[in-house]
Order: structure tokens, then sequence, then C-alpha cells
């Protein structure tokens, strides 16, 4: 059973976890399942700006409870005219959607990602000042105290924010009953369940909350069929025809540097050409930097005896692939998928 999440961690910010490298997708594409939807990464609006890799995720319930989102420059024209004017006047969120920095998760991504590419600043703000301090702390315990942590008080200063990397949509297809299909058929033996696998219920925007309902009904059934194939004897003939792994020829990587690198040029890759916003020419150039990081990651691939980083990196570079071709293959924009050149 693939249970391995996803991979977050071919984005230069996620909030996933470090081992988010799509080796679930990696391995059951190699294996010949079928993978769909990797156009539809869901991008989480608001994590905290700072120089953590895995930055600190701050809840749109924020939003929810009153805080306004304002590029560097409306927070300063704001904090001049007095913060008794209606923060929400000054937020450009407001030219994205009508329900201001109440707008869809993939909505205020976009526009965030849009303004910090217009103005250049690796962040815009999330104000709370105009917010009870005690009622904040209070709601948000967590929240503040990490802030506090960071040297951010809040209802006091404002928080940099910036979009991150956050669900795959997409990954390894299966059936009704969590079983990995193969040209549409299932692959006898082989499960995905959890953000590995696609199973069609989030379409293409997933509504936040919906991983983990997902995830704990695919278990159930998939665990339930196992055991139903198992006591008919059902279950496939899959470990004996695994091809013996010999690595005794192989050398030892000796620098690890140049794979520290080539996740650097993939993540950042990732993130600028194949993020919010895509269009066809940043999806060819990412096509071409992609092959050519996967050449070099071959060559060591071929020559040295695996580690984790050379694993994860190889993993990382099929998913990029994975997720540029399904990118370029889109052609209308939904959920998800915004290509500006399909406007
Ligand atoms: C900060 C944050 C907040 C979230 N909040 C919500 C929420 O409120 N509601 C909601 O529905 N969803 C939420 N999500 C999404 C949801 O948490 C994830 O989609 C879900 O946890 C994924 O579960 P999983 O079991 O598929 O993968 P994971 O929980 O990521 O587990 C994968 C496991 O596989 C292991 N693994 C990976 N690769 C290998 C390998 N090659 N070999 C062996 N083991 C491997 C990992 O070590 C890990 O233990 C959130 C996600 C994040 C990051």
């Amino acid at each position: 059973v693939l249970a391995t999440g996803g991979a977050g961690m071919m984005h230069k910010a996620t909030t996933n976890p470090s081992i988010a490298t799509g080796d679930g997708v990696a391995m059951a594409s190699r294996s010949g399942a079928d993978i769909r939807d990797m156009e539809f990464i869901q991008f989480h609006p608001t994590a905290l700006h700072s120089n953590n890799p895995r930055p600190f995720l701050i809840t749109e319930a924020l939003r929810g409870h009153g805080a306004e989102l304002m590029t560097i420059e409306e927070y300063s024209v704001w904090k001049k005219n007095g913060v008794g004017v209606d923060p929400s006047e000054h937020s450009f969120m407001l030219n994205y959607s009508p329900m201001g920095s109440l707008g869809t998760r993939d909505v205020v991504a976009r526009a965030i990602d849009s303004e910090m590419k217009r103005s250049g600043d690796p962040h815009v703000l999330l104000v709370t000042e105009h917010l009870d301090k005690g009622d904040l702390e209070d709601s948000f315990p967590t929240i503040s105290k990490r802030l506090r942590e960071e040297g951010i008080e809040i209802g006091v200063s404002p928080i940099p924010v910036t979009p991150a990397a956050h669900y795959m949509v997409g990954g390894v297809a299966v059936d009704g009953l969590g079983r990995v299909e193969c040209k549409g058929a299932p692959m006898p033996g082989l499960y995905a369940i959890g953000e590995v696998a696609r199973t069609g219920l989030h379409g293409a925007n997933r509504l936040a909350s919906n991983s983990l309902l997902e995830a704990v009904v695919y278990s159930g059934r998939a665990s339930r069929d196992i055991i139903e194939r198992w006591k008919n004897g059902d279950l496939g003939e899959f470990i004996g025809r695994l091809p013996r792994w010999r690595s005794e020829d192989l050398g030892l990587l000796i620098e690890n540097m140049p794979l520290i690198t080539d996740l650097a040029a993939l993540r950042s890759t990732m993130t600028q050409d194949v993020g919010l916003v895509k269009s066809d020419y940043r999806l060819e150039r990412a096509e071409r930097r992609v092959e050519h990081i996967e050449k070099e990651v071959s060559r060591y691939w071929k020559s040295c005896k695996p580690t984790q980083e050379l694993i994860e990196l190889r993993n990382l570079v099929l998913v990029s692939k994975l997720v540029v071709d399904a990118s370029k293959s889109r052609r209308n924009n939904v959920g998800l998928h915004f290509n500006m050149d399909l406007v």
C-alpha cells in the first residue's frame, strides 16, 4: 500500500514535511501506473515569510477573524491615514475578489503571487492591528506563541506572509477501493491511499480539510478489500516478480554538494515557472531545465550507491516532469491550474 504523502519539496516554500518528496508517485509511475491531475498543486496563501524552508502556516481562520492582506506599500499608506480607517479598503484583494481578503484559497494565493511579482517584494502583510489583541491571543494561542518566537506580536505588528506549496491534488490513479490503476484497470496487489492517491474526490481544487476525510474513507475501503482478497487468495503475485537490486559495483557518492545544487535549481524552476501562475513559455523553459537536471541526476544514479538524498532527488525530478507534462497538456484554466496564455 503506497501511503507516502505529497511532493511539496519540489517547491522552494512548502508547508509539507521534508519527507514529501513524491516517492510513491515516482515509484508507481516507473511501474507503469496511471498518474493523473498532477497539474493541480494547491498553494496555501499565507505561510509565514521566514528563512525556514518549511514555513509556519498562518491559518485562514485569522482572515475569517478580520485580519486583512496588504502590500507593504498599502500598509504604510494605511498607517499614515490612521489605523481608524477600515483596513479592507486598503487591501489589494478587493482588485481580485469582491470578497476581499476572504476570497477562496486559489484566488488569494494567485493575487498575492501577482502583487509580489509586480512590486518585487518578498512577501505581503497580514494585518491584525485593528483587532483586539487579547481576543486574538485567546483565539489563536499557537500562532501567537509561534509568531512571538519570530519577534512578531499578534495584534501589534504586521505578519509577513507568502504562498507555499501545500497539497498535491493529483497522484497515483486509484479506483473506488484504492486499487492503483494501470491503463484504467486495477494493478494486482497495489493500493494507494492518502495524498499520494488521486481519487478524483478533490476535483481540480481541494477544499480545506477534505484530504483527511478522503484518507480515512479510502484507507477503510482499501483495508477491507485487501482483507477480503487475502482471505480468498486473490491478492495476486507481486513480490516474487521484483528484479534483484544490485549495487556492489557502484562507487560511493563522493560529493553531496552537486545534489544540493540540483535540488535548489529544481525547486527554483518549479516555483518560478510551474507555480501559481503558469504560461506556455514558462512551461517550455521548465521542461528544458528539468530535463537538464534529470540528466545530471541520472549520471549519479547510474554510477553511485544510492543515498536517501539521491533517491529523493531522483523521485522529485520525475514528479516535477509529470507536473510539467500535465500542465502543458491542460489547455483550459480550471481549479488550481492557471496558465495566463489561456485567459
Ligand atoms: C501544515 C499542514 C496542515 C494541514 N491541515 C490540514 C487540515 O486541517 N485538514 C486536512 O484535511 N488536511 C490538512 N493537511 C493535509 C493533510 O494533512 C495531508 O494531506 C495528510 O496528512 C497526508 O497524509 P498521508 O498519510 O497521505 O501522508 P503523510 O502524513 O505525509 O505520511 C506519509 C508517510 O510516508 C512516509 N514515507 C514517505 N516516503 C517514504 C518512503 N520512500 N519509504 C517509506 N516511507 C515513506 C513518511 O515518512 C510519512 O510517515 C495539512 C497539511 C499540512 C502540511
